[in-house]
């Protein structure tokens, strides 16, 4: 079923049932890969916060979870080449194993800034999961982006924690511009 908020229709192209089928498996991935660590997740608000809060609860060892705020869409439709840098992460992450939880990477730009960002904190590691992926609006590789739920085509998507105008968040399913 098409839906229109503000200006646009947007159509199904992720139900939440296979959201959730991707998020548990990527769960189990975590758990195998992080067995002898405490790892940390951040996740990059807003767009993240449901799908981290779902990711999380796969997770069955202990784990920390913190929270930083960027932006690069604020508003439209196309990325912005400059990123803004709302809240910092204020947790210590000096030989931790990170992984920084995304909604989507789309030009990538987000994410580089970030990974650099944090690296200059001397982690043990550092692993990007993202539950979606545009790879053909991809500028430069992400050699940390170990993690994706789902490719999709250079098309703007809503839906389970992403906007349009600060709308649609909480929508169960991802939705595409038609
Ligand atoms: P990048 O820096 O990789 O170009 O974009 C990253 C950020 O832009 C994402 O974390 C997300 O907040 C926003 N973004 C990128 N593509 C989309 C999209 O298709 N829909 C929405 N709502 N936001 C997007
Ligand atoms: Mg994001
Ligand atoms: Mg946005």
């Amino acid at each position: 079923m098409k839906i229109k908020i503000a200006d646009l229709e947007f159509e199904p192209l992720i139900s939440e049932k296979s959201i959730i089928e991707r998020t548990t498996a990527i769960g189990q991935q975590l758990n195998a890969d992080y067995q002898n660590s405490i790892p940390v997740f951040v996740g990059v608000l807003n767009g993240s916060f449901l799908f981290i809060a779902d990711l999380i609860k796969q997770i069955d060892r202990p784990c920390e979870i913190a929270f930083t705020k960027l932006a690069s869409y604020y508003g439209g439709t196309t990325s912005k080449l400059k990123i803004r840098d709302d809240i910092d992460l204020i947790m210590d992450i000096k030989d931790r194993d990170v992984v920084i939880i995304e909604d989507i990477v789309d030009t990538g730009n987000t994410v580089h800034y970030l990974i650099d960002k944090l690296k200059q904190r001397n982690p043990s590691s550092i692993a990007v999961c993202s539950l979606l992926l545009k790879p053909a609006a991809l500028l430069s590789p992400i050699a940390e982006l170990k993690y994706v739920g789902f490719e999709i085509e250079n098309e703007f998507v809503v839906g389970y924690g992403l906007d349009y105008q600060e709308m649609g968040r909480n929508l169960r399913d991802i939705y595409k511009k038609v």
